[in-house]
């Protein structure tokens, strides 16, 4: 008992443009987030999104 693992992870992180998955979190509950991959066309489309994450 006690052991952490990296199988629950439910929080999943897509990418808003193509839908790739970028990353998965560990959150309590199914939760998706999006973001943008590294993906060129999907960086010049994240300059023109309305949302502006101002982290980083
Ligand atoms: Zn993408």
């Amino acid at each position: 008992m006690g052991q952490n693992g990296h199988m629950n992870d439910l929080g999943t992180i897509l990418c808003k443009h193509c839908g790739e998955v970028i990353d998965t979190v560990d959150t309590d509950n199914v939760v998706t987030f999006y973001s943008s991959c590294k993906n060129d066309h999907c960086n010049e489309l994240n300059s023109e999104v309305l949302f502006n994450d101002s982290e980083g």
